[in-house]
């Protein structure tokens, strides 16, 4: 008897226990993921333009992203991967299956594989609109593991050319809350049950900048406390799992906002902090980095990082001192000492927070406290 009972995963989405959760998702969900985002070129087919997420930066450019960094060479994936350790990588765009875009993305299937190994997972997107059977080949020969489709109503069968290539085939499509998409949606999960598909993984329907205009147009409702969640898409997503779990062997998993925005990027914060963290610097709960600030004159700065060696016998190799700037970990800036010997210098202090890149580009400075302000808080927290 198969155990139906719907289970919460650890990043706040919704699988079925028996069946499990895609090995895609599973990766997502770890942070051992990277996306790499092909382009943003694709046939802006009727079906999902209107509700694309895609951000205006990206959409219809022919720019290649790693993760957050944009590249201009397959080599530079590697050092992305490498930055957060990762076990898989997804391909995303855009349609990477569009034929503008076919070449290179067999490309990058075959480069990736030949240097990090069969087993390392890649898994895809695709609209389905130039799918066939000569790309399904191709792309099993290259080496793809997982291959998600969101076609069109009339271009489900597209994914049969997929079957028994070697390869995971699911689907992966938004939780639209209409009593007419959720019909078809059903039909959906049914047809693929029929044909054998592996998985469908349902996201909850995401408000986005790029989309909102169009969202409002619909009459879709921001939900109450989210920044991004489509009102009742979760309800119906729970609703439509619940009802057709008993009757399907499909693997269904529902992913959230909160999994996607929140959860999946904590995770590869948490990664790619371990593996770029200097000497200074802390890594907080969110994958952040955490390091003192002083801030002076050039004169200044350099008497001090002296002080700091002598008096608070900071080791050299915790220090970095610059013109302007000196950074040191953050211990020995909650010592009482040193907020007297800042005052004392007539110098600045903060405690930094940031993204976890060395790249000036993509490193984000997401809090500057004053020290003092900060040794309060710490003390309130405490209590
Ligand atoms: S195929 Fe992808 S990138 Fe293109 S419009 Fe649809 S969702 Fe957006």
């Amino acid at each position: 008897m198969r155990d139906l009972e719907i289970l919460e995963s650890k990043a706040q989405t919704f699988y079925v226990k028996k069946e499990g959760i895609p090995k895609g998702c599973q990766q997502c969900l770890k942070g051992t993921k990277a996306v790499l985002f092909l382009n943003g070129i694709c046939q802006n087919p009727k079906h999902c333009w209107w509700y694309c997420p895609i951000s205006e930066k990206r959409k219809g450019k022919k720019d290649t992203y790693i993760n957050e960094i944009q590249i201009s060479s397959k080599e530079q994936i590697l050092h992305e991967l490498k930055a957060i350790n990762a076990k898989g990588m997804s391909i995303t765009g855009g349609d990477p299956l569009y034929e503008p875009n076919l070449k290179k993305t067999l490309e990058y299937i075959k480069f990736i594989k030949k240097i990090k190994g069969k087993k390392f997972h890649i898994h895809l997107y695709t609209n389905g609109l130039n799918f066939s059977e000569e790309i399904a080949i191709k792309l099993a020969r290259a080496g793809l593991d997982e291959i998600r489709f969101n076609p069109s109503k009339d271009n489900w069968n597209v994914m049969k050319y997929a079957l028994n290539k070697g390869m995971s085939v699911g689907a992966e499509v938004p939780v639209i809350p209409e009593v007419e998409y959720i019909e078809n949606l059903k039909k959906f999960i049914f047809y693929l049950n029929k044909i054998g598909a592996d998985f469908i993984n349902l996201n909850e329907f995401e408000y986005s900048l790029p989309n909102s205009q169009n969202l409002l147009e619909r009459n879709f409702k921001l939900e109450a406390g989210t920044i991004a969640s489509v009102k009742n898409s979760k309800e119906c997503a729970m609703k439509l799992i619940h009802d057709i779990v008993p009757k399907v062997t499909i693997k269904i998993h529902f992913c959230t906002i909160i999994a996607k925005d929140y959860w999946q990027l904590r995770e590869r914060y948490l990664r790619r902090a371990k593996t770029v963290k200097l000497k200074y610097e802390e890594i907080t709960r969110e994958g952040l980095l955490l390091y003192a600030l002083i801030e002076g004159k050039e004169k200044d700065i350099k008497e001090f990082c002296n002080l700091l060696l002598n008096e608070l016998k900071v080791p050299q190799n915790f220090l970095s001192c610059e013109a302007t700037y000196l950074k040191l970990p953050i211990k020995f800036a909650m010592e009482e000492r040193l907020l007297d010997l800042l005052n004392q210098h007539n110098l600045q202090g903060y405690i930094i927070e940031m993204t976890p890149f060395r790249e000036e580009k993509y490193q984000q400075i997401t809090e500057k406290t004053p020290i003092k302000l900060f040794k309060e808080e710490m003390r309130l927290n405490d209590y």
